[in-house]
């Protein structure tokens, strides 16, 4: 009987091994594939992009039933002819992923054990479970491979990564760890500065991937605790960056920072190079598209990022509203990547004040307090007229950074009347995701539903 099991055992790590082999070759391909077209003309990738593009949507016309159906009712074509015609395909919002049942979106013949599942972080207030298969995922890690080849690190590099779920450790990563290939450590958000920091000094990684909230919060932390950590490289994720952030991480840990653009829905959709002017797009797994106003897709001017997969055949989307807002750039990065270039991801779509006038202006303006003297801080409007910043002081927080504060929020309400109030706190407590939100309004402009309204954590 024991003999057995461990013969059933073995034959289970043996499956498991063949897996990640599998995995890992898929990875590598891919790997080389996008090396090898990061100095192709731009016309030539576009050319290629719009091959797949058709692929992607025939594929979803014919074998998805969310999109063939939405095919059918608006009586759309499902061999494209043009990139106007992509256009006309109406675009996926976040709550039909949250709405509607996942199989809607998976191809026929597939269900939900072909697919591993992780849900998004909703910091757009709507939460989603999105199903990865093993194409997918294999892109994801070939793209991470690249951007940390762009970075500077090497694959036998020690990685660490510090994120609010940890992925289950299970033998396979131990397999990968024993044959060196995979030095892989990850550590959880939710641990204090004094434990990250003592991990980290065992760990010594050589590069950090983390949410800018964790870096800056560790580098006020090592800065406070004549502390030094000696990565190469630091890899932004999953938040916005304000360059002043960039600044004080980069100072602190001596390395640079290279920050990367993407969701759960869309792992990797940009990343920086070392130049830093823009994130880089990978033309093989995304086409990004800008919106204007009217929907009209534009370039060089900024408006709403709308992403559709070319490489997901598990779980493709088409056309899906990533809630934030960028300029795609018809420059080219002086690197010689020609990969097109997203400027500016600006703070999400949904994240505006509504002024007592009833005025809608962009929070923006008020999630850019970038002092050094703060250590964290949010910004909560609880009423039209109310808007309050906690504000956790940094190591020379005083009256002046208060005085500084005050007159940014008042800048951003437009003079309207509104009561700006200033408090300071010890802690900030993170939202569900592990992820320091630094805007929130407490209440629904007229034009929205219930569901938008979120509530700061207390
Ligand atoms: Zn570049």
């Amino acid at each position: 009987m024991k003999q057995s099991r461990e013969g059933v055992e073995a034959g289970k790590e043996k499956e498991r091994r063949e897996w990640v082999l599998k995995g890992l070759t898929r990875s590598l391909i891919y790997y080389y594939s996008t090396k090898g077209k990061e100095r192709m003309s731009r016309s030539l990738q576009r050319q290629q992009q719009f091959q797949s593009l058709q692929e992607a949507v025939a594929f979803c016309a014919s074998t998805v039933p969310y999109y063939k159906d939405i095919f059918k009712k608006h009586h759309l074509s499902s061999a494209l002819a043009s990139f106007e015609d992509f256009e006309k395909i109406p675009l996926t919002p976040k709550t039909d992923l949250r709405d509607l049942p996942a199989e809607r979106f998976f191809p026929y013949g597939r269900s939900r054990s072909d697919h591993w599942s992780s849900t998004t972080t909703g910091s757009s207030g709507i939460p989603v479970k999105i199903y990865r298969d093993s194409v997918a995922d294999a892109w994801t890690k070939a793209l991470l491979f690249y951007i940390l080849n762009k970075a500077g690190v090497g694959l036998f590099d020690r990685f660490c990564r510090i994120h609010a779920a940890l992925p289950d450790q299970s033998s396979l990563k131990g397999f990968l760890m024993r044959l060196g290939i995979k030095r892989y450590f990850s550590l959880s958000v939710s641990a204090s500065n004094e434990e990250m920091i003592k991990d980290l000094q065992k760990i010594d990684p050589q590069v950090i991937y983390a949410y800018p909230s964790t870096l800056i919060h560790l580098s006020v932390y090592m800065e406070k605790h004549h502390v030094r950590l000696f990565p190469k490289a630091l890899i932004g994720t999953g938040e916005m960056l304000p360059e002043g952030w960039r600044q004080h991480i980069e100072k602190v840990f001596q390395a640079p920072l290279y920050h990367t653009y993407g969701s759960t829905e869309f792992p990797r959709v940009g990343f920086e190079c070392q130049k830093k002017q823009g994130y880089h797009l990978f033309p093989d797994v995304v086409y990004l598209e800008i919106l204007d106003d009217r929907g009209r897709s534009v370039v060089d001017q900024e408006g709403e990022i709308v992403l559709t997969h070319l490489n997901n055949p598990g779980m493709p989307l088409l056309r899906y509203r990533m809630g934030d807002c960028g300029i795609l750039s018809t420059r080219s990065c002086s690197c010689g990547i020609t990969f097109p270039l997203l400027e500016q991801v600006t703070g999400r779509m949904d994240d505006f004040l509504v002024l007592p006038s009833g005025h809608k202006v962009t929070a923006r303006f008020v999630t850019q307090l970038e002092y050094p003297e703060i250590e964290r801080y949010r910004v909560v409007q609880r009423a039209p007229d109310l808007v309050e910043a906690l504000v956790v002081p940094g190591n020379h927080f005083n009256e002046a950074v208060t005085e500084k504060i005050t007159q940014t929020l008042r800048d951003a309400c437009l003079n309207e009347k509104v009561t700006i109030r200033i408090k300071t706190v010890n802690e900030l407590p993170l939202s569900r995701n592990g992820k320091l939100q630094t805007f929130f309004r407490e209440f629904k402009a007229n034009d929205e539903s219930e569901e938008t309204l979120r509530l700061a954590p207390r």
